[in-house]
């Protein structure tokens, strides 16, 4: 595989950007190399500086559920864009989306629009103290909820690819007012409000874990934590960043039958364009300024441009079948892989839930929490490094999650399938 131009870019951004990058994972550290600088993406494919082609499962980490450059999605961007890019005051846009959302999720009445997920996370995260009065947030090891300083702490993703559990620059006295709990352990849920009785404002989780693996919980303990914050006066958040739009349309909280009181979006929800967004029941969402005393705000919240790929996006996500389709696509792929990995005797497994799989050298055990990972990820490292040679793209860490998007057909998948399947047998052997 070229990497000439790649390998030159990157030289010429470690000058400009901190490791080169603006988001950390994008450095390759994890893999051992360099980034892939991309030209172009479409469809299921991406073309990279030196015009190597990959089958990407990226995905831009999750926003681009319907593929690269899809073509509703372009010709409603480049519409809006021609009415010009932002204005600072509201446009029928932002109702547009509004009501794609919420007429089909009604445990919502209102949201807001932000730019980002961390945005948004850290926005609602304001929201259920000023409603509940109340300081401590409780949040699960293993969950990612973006870079606040609230929530960056022993928090997942990109940080722990790079053996921290939190970031520098965060004073003790923020950290102390977010408790930390293991996933899945319905005990420490207990022992947690038994001890901050009448302090806790929110317990948030991602309702499908997938950015320190994939976490999935079981069965009843998402039921078990609405029933705690309910006898607990406490608000109930999930953070559907990931989830959202991915596994149904209304995120984990449909696929799951459970309630949250705040609910946070994005990634999928802007389409490919920045975007983030939060939502609860009228009387939570009074309380935010202007209508309430909690205050937020953004020069570019509501972006008519993002709304456009919004609007475009979400619209062919609700059309019939779209996420059935979704499922068996994916698992075509998945249960291939599965199948050879299982007839050859290797310790791997496609951990897979609607259209994400994750990688794990592991198994023999369901993994539901954190320290269940195997934290040796050289056999992630060969296999990136090899299928990248094969032409596919992963993201670049082995905590990272894969997602299959409505342009990965059959008959991509069966070829993607193919050379996963040779990867393997190569760095297995
Ligand atoms: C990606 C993610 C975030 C952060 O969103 P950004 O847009 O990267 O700020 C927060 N929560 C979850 C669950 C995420 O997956």
């Amino acid at each position: 595989m070229k990497q000439t131009v790649s390998k030159a870019l990157y030289e010429t951004a470690k000058k400009y950007f901190p490791g080169g990058v603006n988001s950390p994972v994008r450095a390759f550290k994890s893999v051992d190399g360099t980034p892939l600088f991309i030209k172009k993406g479409n469809g299921a494919y991406i073309w990279d500086e030196d015009d190597n082609e990959f089958i990407d499962f990226c995905g831009s980490w999750g926003p681009l559920i319907l593929g690269h450059n899809h073509p509703a999605v372009y010709s409603k961007v480049v519409e809006a864009l021609g009415n010009g890019s932002s204005f600072g005051a509201p446009t029928r846009l932002e109702n547009e989306l509004a009501e794609l959302i919420l007429t089909r999720n009604s445990f919502i009445d209102k949201l807001r629009f932000t730019s980002s997920g961390t945005e948004a996370v850290m926005s609602a995260i304001r929201l259920a103290r000023g409603y509940t009065g109340r300081n401590k947030i409780v949040k699960f090891e293993g969950c990612y909820h973006g870079h606040s300083d609230a929530l960056l702490v022993k928090a997942g993703s990109g940080l722990v690819t790079f053996g921290n559990s939190s970031s520098a620059g965060i004073p003790e006295a923020f950290v102390n007012e977010t408790l930390v709990l293991p996933l899945n352990n319905k005990e420490a849920v207990e022992q947690c409000f038994a001890e901050y009785k009448d302090q806790i404002a929110c317990v948030i989780i991602e309702p499908i874990p997938a950015n320190n693996g994939l976490l999935l919980q079981e069965e009843g303990f998402l039921t078990f934590l609405r029933e705690v914050c309910t006898a607990n006066g406490a608000l109930l958040f999930f953070d559907e960043v990931i989830s959202g739009f991915r596994v149904a349309f209304g995120g984990a909280t449909e696929h799951y039958g459970v309630i949250p009181d705040i609910v946070s979006y994005g990634k999928i929800i802007g389409g490919g364009l920045p975007v983030g967004a939060y939502g609860a029941k009228k009387e939570i969402m009074a309380q935010i300024s202007p209508d309430g005393p909690v205050y937020q705000a953004g020069t570019l919240s509501g972006n008519p441009v993002a709304m456009a790929a919004g609007i475009a996006q979400l619209t062919e996500l609700s059309k019939p079948g779209f996420y059935e389709d979704q499922k068996r696509r994916t698992h075509l792929f998945t249960d291939k892989i599965n199948a050879h990995a299982k007839a050859k005797g290797y310790h791997f497994e496609l951990v897979t839930i609607g259209s994400i799989y994750w990688i794990s050298f592991d198994d023999s055990k369901r993994i539901r929490k954190s320290e269940d990972i195997n934290p040796d990820m050289t056999g992630f490292k060969h296999l990136h490094r090899a299928l990248l040679e094969r032409g596919v793209y992963l993201g670049p860490s082995g905590y990272e999650v894969g997602f299959v998007s409505a342009a990965h057909t059959d008959e991509i998948l069966e070829v993607a399938a193919t050379r996963f399947i040779d990867a393997l047998d190569a760095i297995m052997s």
